[in-house]
């Protein structure tokens, strides 16, 4: 059966284009962070390519150095390398159920102490949200 997706062939070059330096991943994980954020309704997908750094460890660079004033009011979503070694599936899972977090603005734990509920009930959230789109 065919599959029709309701992303027009042009979103994938257009994601690319709109996250501009600030997708920091290796080429295959960049093809399917790029793949899951064209999925996304147009207004989610604007903020996340404006708003979100995605950072992993690529080819060209051992490090990378963020200061204060390229972070304010952005988000930075880690994806490390073992992610690439998921099935496709689990790969798309991960990386909506992070853009989930963002998008329904969860704190993070490195600056909060949270509670395990809170924690227990922000992992739903995220769930929730990559069950939506994915
Ligand atoms: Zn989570």
């Amino acid at each position: 059966m065919l599959t029709v997706y309701h992303v027009g062939m042009n979103s994938y070059a257009d994601v690319l284009r709109s996250f501009g330096g600030k997708l920091h991943v290796s080429s295959p994980l960049k093809r399917y962070v790029t793949r899951v954020v064209a999925k996304l309704p147009e207004e989610i997908r604007t903020h996340i390519t404006s708003d979100c750094w995605f950072l992993g460890s690529r080819e060209d660079a051992w490090a990378y150095t963020f200061t204060g004033d390229e972070l304010a009011g952005k988000h930075l979503i880690i994806l490390s390398d073992e992610l690439s070694r998921q099935s496709d599936t689990d790969i798309e899972w991960t990386i909506m159920h992070e853009i989930g977090h963002v998008i329904l603005g969860h704190r993070n734990s490195i600056l909060v102490t949270q509670s395990r509920k809170e924690i227990a009930r922000q992992e739903k959230e995220a769930d929730a949200f990559a069950r939506t789109y994915v």
